[in-house]
């Protein structure tokens, strides 16, 4: 038998859409005639019994906005062995059977610890990063491409105006896949990913210099935050090239917005799917993205599969950049 009683909770970072998601959840459950509730601030909040009963009502009016509506933390208490037993009898006590955690992987890694205290949990990837194994999409992905594009943009109008370069490095974590796709779409002249190691000469000096020869006289590198030592690096090529070069750290800005489009529809999908499941009396599972097929996966086997890097658009990417 499903769960009759279940609660929604975001964990680690916030992205975009993530409300979307929440609010799927809670409509979702009403509709399958279940009791739903909404964890404030992740796992503290199962730990501390900061829970709501929702209504339809209580997640109108969210899904437009950034951020999450039952705020994210990091729960150092609930990284613990005692902590997940405390918290999966404190579901009990309040009759919750079964949580939705929209997170990711250090979320899911929670989740999979309070199935193993006998609670139900199905995981929702909520996150700008893109960065699990699991599915080709994580909620909030495309808006932070949004954003960064649209940032990358404006530097692009100041760095054309003065014949600079402009290195500037994007989220993701481990991940190099935002400074990928945000690469390709402001046609910048390289991208550095922790996927694929990068020589400076060859792939920096000597681009820019047959670039400039072709009469190029503004450059934009964009650098994912797993390669860092932006600052550095602008200033290396500037000591290599002559060419006045800046340095820019997007950073949180990605990280905030209205969901676009996609992040909303996903989410709504994911939301659902995971509440599907939990009726159906399924636990311990992940909820994906396999092309624009919804689909899911054990947790445990999921936080186990290998991350692929699309190398082959990475490749592409360099021949239309120069
Ligand atoms: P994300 O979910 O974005 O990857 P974190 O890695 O910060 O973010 O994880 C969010 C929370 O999930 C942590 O603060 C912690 O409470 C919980 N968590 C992370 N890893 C584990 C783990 N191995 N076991 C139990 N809980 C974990």
């Amino acid at each position: 038998m499903g769960a009759k009683s279940i609660a929604v909770l975001t964990s680690g970072g916030d992205a975009p859409g993530m409300n979307a998601a929440v609010r799927a959840v809670v409509r979702s459950a009403l509709s399958f005639d279940m009791k739903v509730y909404g964890v404030m601030r992740g796992y503290n909040g199962l730990l501390n019994g900061d829970v709501k009963e929702m209504s339809m009502r209580s997640v109108s009016d969210i899904m437009q906005h950034g951020g999450t509506a039952l705020f994210t933390a990091r729960s150092p208490e609930f990284n613990t062995a005692e902590g997940v037993k405390k918290a999966a009898d404190k579901c009990r006590a309040m009759g919750i059977e079964g949580v939705v955690v929209i997170g990711g992987d250090g979320s899911f890694r929670g989740a999979r610890d309070l199935c193993g205290e006998g609670i139900s949990c199905i995981g929702v990837p909520g996150t700008i990063d893109n960065d699990i194994a699991c599915t080709d999409y994580t909620i909030g992905y495309d808006t932070a491409l949004n954003t960064a594009m649209e940032m990358i943009d404006r530097i692009r109008d100041t760095t054309e105006s003065h014949d600079r370069c402009s290195v500037v490095e994007v989220m993701g974590r481990r991940c190099g896949d935002i400074a990928l796709h945000t690469s390709i779409a402001v046609g910048a002249m390289a991208t550095l990913v922790p996927e694929v190691p990068y020589d400076f000469q060859r792939d920096i000096v000597d681009r820019m210099k047959l670039a400039q020869s072709t009469g190029k006289r503004h450059y934009i590198i964009v650098v994912a935050e797993g390669v860092g030592h932006t600052q550095d690096l602008a200033e290396k090529i500037q000591e290599a090239t002559g060419i006045e070069t800046r340095a820019t750290i997007l950073g949180h800005v990605q990280r905030g917005g209205s969901p676009t489009l996609r992040d909303r529809v996903v989410a709504s999908r994911m939301g659902y799917h995971a509440v599907e499941l939990l009726y159906n009396g399924a636990s311990n599972r992940v909820v994906a993205l396999k092309g624009e097929t919804i689909v899911d996966y054990d947790i445990t086997e999921a936080l186990d599969m290998p991350r692929v890097f699309d190398e082959n658009l990475y490749r592409i990417s360099a021949r239309l950049s120069i």
